[in-house]
C-alpha cells in the first residue's frame, strides 16, 4: 500500500504543542493515533494508545513485509513460488513455514472444511467488482481434483512442497498471523492498541481509563456496519467470518467467498457468521473460516474439540455460542 493513502489521525505538532502549553495534553491524557492502510485486500485500521516512537511506521513495515511474503497475486512471494513450483520443493521463510504447519493442523481438525489448497477453485470465482463470475459446473469439476491439502508436504528442511498443478491461498489465516505479529510487536511499548484487520481484531492492553475493549459483532443481516452483539476483551483476538463479506446474488442463491473444499461452491450451511476469541487470531481465524463452511452442529464440535471460544449466528439470526463465551467475554446483544 502507498504511504500517500493513508489517514493521519496524530495531532498535528504544532497544535499538540499548543495544547502542552495550555497543559491539556499532559498528565494522564493519552496520546491515541490512528492510520488506516490498505493491505491483503482488506482496509486495515491500526489505533495505538501512547505508542513508542517510530512504533506505528514500524507496524506498517511488517504490513508490507507480510503481505510481500503471503500474497498469492505478488510475484516471487513464497505463495507465489510454491504454486509455480511444479512439484519441486521450495525452501520459504520460516514464518510461512509456520503458518502452512498451523493451517494444516486446523485443515485436519476440521475434516478439510478449512483448506488452503482451495487456491485452483477460488480462481475461478469473482466476488468483487461490477462483474462477479459463478463459474460454471463443468469449469469446478475440472479444478476440484486440485483441492487437497494431505498433498501439501512440509518438510523439516524448511521447504514446501504441492504438486504440480496444485496451488495455495492463504486468505483464509493470512490475517490472523500477520494480526499476532502486530500485537506482538506492539506489546510493552503501548499503553493500548486495537488492531483491525478487517474481521480480524486484536485488542492489545487496555483503553486509557484501564477498562477492557468493546468489539463489535456484525449482525449478517443488518445494513453493512451494523451491530449485533458486542463483547468485552483484553489482549486477545476476535475474528469473525462471515458470508456477507464478498457476495453476490445470482438466480436466488446468495454466493460468497467462502468455498467448501468438497464441492468448490460457496458454503450453504446454515451459519452466516462466526467469531472466535483466542490469544492466537491465526487459530481464530482457520476456525472461523472452517466454522462457516462446517455449520451450527459441526462449528460447536470443532471449537469444543479444539478448546475455542465462539459465537455463531445462523442465516436465520438465532445465535450458539460455546459453554462459558456470554459470562467470559460478557457477550450482550446491541442494541440492548
Ligand atoms: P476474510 O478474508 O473475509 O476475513 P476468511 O478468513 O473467512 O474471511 O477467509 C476467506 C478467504 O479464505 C477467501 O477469500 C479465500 O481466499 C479463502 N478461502 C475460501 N474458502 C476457504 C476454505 N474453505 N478454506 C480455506 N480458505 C478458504
Ligand atoms: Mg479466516
Amino acid at each position: 500500500m502507498r504511504q500517500s493513502n493513508r489517514v493521519r489521525g496524530r495531532l498535528p505538532a504544532i497544535l499538540l504543542a499548543a495544547l502542552l502549553a495550555l497543559g491539556m495534553a499532559g498528565g494522564a491524557a493519552a496520546e491515541k493515533v490512528t492510520d488506516v492502510g490498505f493491505y491483503f485486500d482488506t482496509v486495515v485500521t491500526l489505533t495505538l494508545y501512547d505508542p513508542a516512537d517510530g512504533l506505528m511506521q514500524e507496524l506498517w513495515s511488517a504490513c508490507d513485509r507480510y503481505e510481500k511474503l503471503l500474497s498469492k497475486t505478488i510475484e516471487g512471494s513464497d505463495v507465489d513460488r510454491i504454486n509455480r513450483s511444479g512439484g519441486e520443493a521450495v525452501p520459504v521463510d520460516p514464518e510461512t513455514w509456520e503458518i502452512l504447519a498451523r493451517a494444516e493442523e486446523i485443515s485436519e481438525a476440521s475434516g478439510r472444511a478449512f483448506s488452503v489448497t482451495i487456491a485452483p477453485v477460488t480462481g475461478l470465482w469473482v466476488f468483487t467488482g461490477e462483474e462477479p463470475y459463478r463459474p460454471t459446473d463443468e469449469e469446478i469439476a475440472a479444478k476440484l481434483p486440485l483441492v487437497d491439502d494431505a498433498k501439501l508436504v512440509l518438510s523439516a528442511d524448511g521447504t514446501v512442497s504441492l504438486p504440480e498443478g496444485m496451488e495455495i491461498d492463504l486468505g483464509g489465516i493470512a490475517k490472523g498471523y500477520i494480526a499476532d505479529r502486530i500485537a506482538e510487536l506492539c506489546k510493552g511499548r503501548v499503553s493500548g492498541a486495537v488492531l483491525n484487520f478487517g474481521g480480524n481484531v486484536y485488542c492489545v492492553g487496555a483503553k486509557p481509563d484501564g477498562s477492557a475493549f468493546n468489539v463489535g459483532i456484525r449482525d449478517p443481516q443488518g445494513e453493512e456496519f451494523s451491530t449485533k452483539a458486542i463483547v468485552t476483551v483484553t489482549d486477545t483476538s476476535v475474528v469473525t467470518s462471515g458470508i456477507y463479506e464478498r457476495y453476490f446474488i445470482r438466480d436466488g442463491v446468495w454466493y460468497h467467498h467462502i468455498l467448501d473444499p468438497k464441492t468448490g461452491v460457496s458454503s450453504d450451511s446454515d451459519l452466516a457468521s462466526a467469531t472466535v476469541v483466542c490469544p492466537s487470531s491465526m487459530t481464530a481465524d482457520a476456525a472461523a473460516t472452517a466454522c462457516i463452511v462446517l455449520g451450527r452442529e459441526g462449528a460447536l464440535e470443532l471449537l469444543n474439540r479444539l478448546g475455542l471460544d465462539g459465537a455463531l449466528i445462523t442465516r436465520e439470526g438465532e445465535i450458539a455460542m460455546t459453554d462459558g463465551f456470554a459470562e467470559a467475554y460478557q457477550f450482550r446483544l446491541y442494541p440492548q
